[in-house]
């Protein structure tokens, strides 16, 4: 199919990209088009308008600055994976994106995009989620820092309105005690995961703190596994997979039935904890 006809601005500034999509019925911004281009092809969004923010200046850089990543949102994932600030200073990313799509989408594909358009199934919004990062957001009243754990708010929504700009992430730079675990099951590498797994902890001597379990592919946005992680706190996997039965209520879908993603979920949890510990290597199918 073709998309329905649009008009098309490329925006010169973020200011001009809010002015754009501000004076708009209905308007999209296009970053890296791998998922919005099939959005329009498929007809399931015929916007007005399409405000192209590839040349806006300024969105595409990874600095570390005050203990925290920033990663503007026109940094693409091949740009992410080259990165060694994001392999340094923000490993769980760095063993995510290997897992996006395939190499050509991950050489159009934005950090940003993948963030704002929020697929319950896809990697990076459930590594946001487990980083306890924060969104920046601009908009036509100004700047606004949003909190991963309060960014979505349920299937393809977000703390984004439609007259907003993502324009970057922040993400806790890791120190000496950060551990981090993900992995993933996907039918063929570079599909979408029937479920995976992001997490974070902090190491206390033999112990772990601070643990965050984030799923994905298993709800209608990341979901966090709080009593799997408090049954992880206490060194006590087996009761941590268990836990999953009340932490996850995944609806079954055309890659997998509820129950099969329960099992896949306790599988990856049991190696994501392996991993935390720092006793394996993780990783995924
Ligand atoms: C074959 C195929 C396989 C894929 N496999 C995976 C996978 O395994 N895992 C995965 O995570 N993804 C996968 N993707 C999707 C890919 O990661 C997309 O790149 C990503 O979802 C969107 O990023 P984008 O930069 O392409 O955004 P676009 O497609 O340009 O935009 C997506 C949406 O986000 C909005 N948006 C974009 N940038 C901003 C911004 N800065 N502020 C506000 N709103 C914004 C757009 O308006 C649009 O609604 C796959 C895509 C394809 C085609």
């Amino acid at each position: 199919m073709k998309p329905a006809p649009f008009a098309y601005e490329r925006a010169r500034s973020l200011d001009h990209a809010i002015e754009l999509i501000s004076g708009a019925e209905d308007a999209r911004l296009l970053a890296g088009g791998q998922s919005l281009i099939a959005t329009l092809n498929m007809r399931l969004s015929r916007p007005q308008l399409i405000v192209d923010i590839n040349r806006v200046p300024g969105l595409d850089r990874i600095t570390l600055r005050d203990g925290k990543v920033e990663i503007g949102a026109l940094v693409r994932y091949a740009q992410a994976e080259r990165s060694a600030e994001i392999a340094a200073h923000a490993p769980l990313i760095a063993k995510a994106l290997p897992f996006i799509g395939h190499p050509a989408i991950r050489n159009r594909g934005t950090i940003g995009g993948s963030i704002a358009f929020g697929d319950p199934a896809a990697e990076l919004p459930a590594c946001f989620l487990a980083l306890n990062g924060e969104a920046v957001i601009a908009g036509p009243s100004g700047t606004r820092v949003v909190k991963a754990d309060t960014f979505y708010k349920g299937l393809f929504e977000s703390a984004l309105t439609p007259r907003d700009v993502l324009t970057a992430i922040r993400v806790p730079a890791a120190t000496g005690e950060t551990r981090t675990g993900f992995a993933e099951f996907a039918r063929r590498h570079g599909d979408y995961a029937m479920a995976g797994l992001a997490a974070t902890a902090r190491a206390a001597g033999k112990a772990l703190t601070d643990i965050r379990l984030v799923f994905f592919g298993v709800g209608t946005m990341p979901v966090r596994a709080r009593g799997a992680e408090a049954a992880l706190a206490n060194g006590d996997v087996e009761a941590a997979a268990k836990a999953l039965a009340t932490d996850l209520n995944p609806p079954g879908d055309v890659q997998a039935t509820s129950a099969a993603k329960r099992q896949l979920a306790r599988v990856l949890l049991k190696r994501v904890a392996t991993e935390l510990t720092g006793t394996g290597l993780g990783g995924g199918s």
